[in-house]
Order: C-alpha cells, then structure tokens, then sequence
C-alpha cells in the first residue's frame, strides 16, 4: 500500500503541478470528491472550481477552469483548459475579467454571448474566491 499519490496537472501550454501529495480534493459536477492514495481507477469530468491537495501537513489550492482527472495507478492526472495554484492568480487580471463579464451581462444587444459571459464571469468568481481560501 502506497501512502502518497503523485498529482499531475496538465493544461494544453503547460505542466502547471507535478508533485507528491497525501489527498486530493477535487470539484466534480456532483459536488468536490475526494481521493486518497490506493485509490480504484476512476475518470471524472471536473467543472470550473478550485483543486485542493494536502502535502507536507499543508493544504494548497489551484484554480481549474474544468477538464477532466484520470486516477490509475496512484496518479491523477488533471487535463484542465486552464489552471493556476493561487500563488499564481493575478487578482487585478480577475478583478477586470469579473467587471468586464458583469458589464457585457448587463447589456440587452444582440451581439452579446451571455453563455460565454457568464462563464468568464464563474472563471473570475471563483479566482478571487480561491484567493480569500
Ligand atoms: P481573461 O479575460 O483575463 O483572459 P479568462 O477567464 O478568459 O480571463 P482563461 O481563458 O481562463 O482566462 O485563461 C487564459 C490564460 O490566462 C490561461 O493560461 C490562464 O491560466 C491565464 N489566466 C487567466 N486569468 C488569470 C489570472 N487572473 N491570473 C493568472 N492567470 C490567468
């Protein structure tokens, strides 16, 4: 039986996280699900949300703009559209991003895509929400 498991997150321009780690907390569509090392192969679809991991008596968050994560071997493997560990958000960069959804939702024109502003919207809540964890 191992006693860590190696999480890997991965997004189409970068290795964001490569490390081992103790337990892995993550946002599925039915809510966060957990995975602890020895866990049975799995694959689930991830929604926008933040990644927590335990590692070194620590717990550590990464922002996940949806994707999948693949368990087998006591590897999961995270494919995300786009990831950044909370260190990395620029909280300026998801200040704007939420103003800038906020504005283009409140707009009643035809020209506006309010599917792709809302999700830009729930991408910059959930930054900033990450950065008060
Ligand atoms: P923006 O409008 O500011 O680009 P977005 O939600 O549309 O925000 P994404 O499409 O999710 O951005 O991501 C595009 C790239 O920019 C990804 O590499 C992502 O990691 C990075 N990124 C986006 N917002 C931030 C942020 N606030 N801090 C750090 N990196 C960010």
């Amino acid at each position: 039986m191992e006693n860590t498991l190696r999480l890997e997150i991965v997004t189409p321009d970068r290795l964001v996280l490569s490390e081992d780690v103790d337990y892995v907390g993550a946002p599925g569509f039915d809510g966060e699900f957990g995975i602890l090392p020895n866990h049975i192969p799995f694959l689930a679809a991830l929604q926008v949300g933040p990644l927590h991991y335990n590692a070194d008596g620590q717990t550590r968050y990464v922002f996940i703009s949806g994707g999948f994560a693949e368990i087998s071997d006591n590897k999961v493997t995270v494919l995300a559209e786009a990831a950044e560990r909370a260190e990395d958000i620029d909280i300026d960069r998801a200040r704007q991003a939420k103003e800038r959804a906020e504005q283009r939702m409140s707009m009643e024109m035809d020209n506006v895509d309010y599917a792709r502003a809302r999700a830009a919207l729930a991408r910059a809540l959930h930054r900033l929400k990450l950065l008060e964890s």
